[in-house]
């Protein structure tokens, strides 16, 4: 039997009704509405073309947007500069600083410069460091708030909303970037499951993957994962946004996986527009903190 299909585009819409009652709440008792800054330095297509999506999606949910952009040869103190100018403007809630950066920019610098309140994109050390010192759920954090990449946070609700039981299962991650794969172990862990997180470097990554309850792919190469590096029954999250001959594809061979896995995301339709949705969250819940703590 095909395995489950788990649809971040159905999970997508409904949560998009969630968050428009929420944006409407915020709005009437405080009279504006959360809003993020977007920096972009340069004209990188994927990057043009992903804040044009974020303007129509932020838009329509009734959330403020505003795009900020500086020439490609944008210096670092003009970056760091206009970071530290969104920072101190009551009237941004979540900051974003689009990559790729023009070349030379020290990517660190600009991170650090982000106020950890704002940093919505889960990015700055504050917030990437208390992730990776906050306590498993259930217990007490031992950390302050913090806020997780969108990406990973999309991975995660999907598996909550399918129901998948984590506790104690062998998670497998592979990738370890900054912004999926690193967070997504750590989310992971903090669910109880053992989690092994795998690289270029790994050895036997088909026999490792063959051992994984959950097996997540963030890594960049489309289809790389086959049928046979899964084992069956597992669940399948394909963070993997690839395009081969303009079709969009994961990194799991999905024709192949759906046959042995028990549940699985497709691409497109699974990871991708959940992480919108979890980027919204963390601007509302960023604007929510800074009206508190006013
Ligand atoms: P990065 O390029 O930053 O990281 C890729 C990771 O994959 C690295 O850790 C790398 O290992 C590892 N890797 C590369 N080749 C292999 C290999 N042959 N075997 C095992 N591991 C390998 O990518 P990102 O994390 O930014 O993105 C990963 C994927 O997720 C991409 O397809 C990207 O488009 C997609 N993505 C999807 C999003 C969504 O909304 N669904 C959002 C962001 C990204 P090493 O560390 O050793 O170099």
């Amino acid at each position: 039997m095909d395995a489950v299909i788990m649809s971040g585009s159905e999970l997508a819409k409904s949560m998009r009704q969630e968050i428009e009652a929420e944006v409407q709440e915020f709005i009437t008792k405080h009279g504006f509405a959360p809003s993020v800054a977007v920096v972009r330095a340069g004209e990188d297509p994927a990057s043009v073309s992903y804040s044009n999506a974020l303007k129509k999606a932020f838009g329509a949910r009734g959330l403020g947007f505003t795009l900020h952009t500086l020439p490609e040869s944008a210096s670092q103190d003009e970056i760091v500069e206009l970071v530290a100018k969104l920072n101190a403007e009551s009237s941004v809630h979540g900051i974003m600083v689009q990559e790729p950066l023009p070349k030379g920019i020290d990517e660190s610098i600009v991170k650090d410069a982000l106020s950890p309140d704002k940093d919505v994109d889960g990015v700055h050390p504050v917030n990437t460091g208390r992730l990776a010192q906050a306590a498993p759920v259930g217990r007490p954090p031992m950390v302050g708030p913090f806020f997780v990449p969108a990406t990973p946070a999309g991975g995660m609700e999907i598996l909550k909303q399918y129901k998948v039981s984590l506790q104690g299962k062998h998670a497998v991650v592979v990738g370890r970037s900054t912004i999926v794969g690193k967070p997504m172990s750590l989310l992971l862990l903090r669910e109880n499951a053992s989690v092994s997180m795998c690289h270029s470097q790994t050895e036997d990554l088909p026999g490792l993957c063959r051992t994984a309850d959950i097996l997540c792919a963030a890594v960049g190469r489309a289809n790389m994962i086959k049928g046979d590096w899964i084992k069956p029954g597992a669940v399948v999250i394909d963070f993997g946004v690839n395009f081969v001959e303009d079709k969009m594809t994961g990194d799991v061979d999905f024709e192949e996986a759906v046959k042995v896995a028990g549940m699985i995301t497709p691409v497109p339709g699974g990871t991708g527009p959940m992480t919108n949705i979890m980027l919204m969250k963390n601007v509302i819940e960023a604007a929510n903190r800074q009206v508190r703590s006013n």
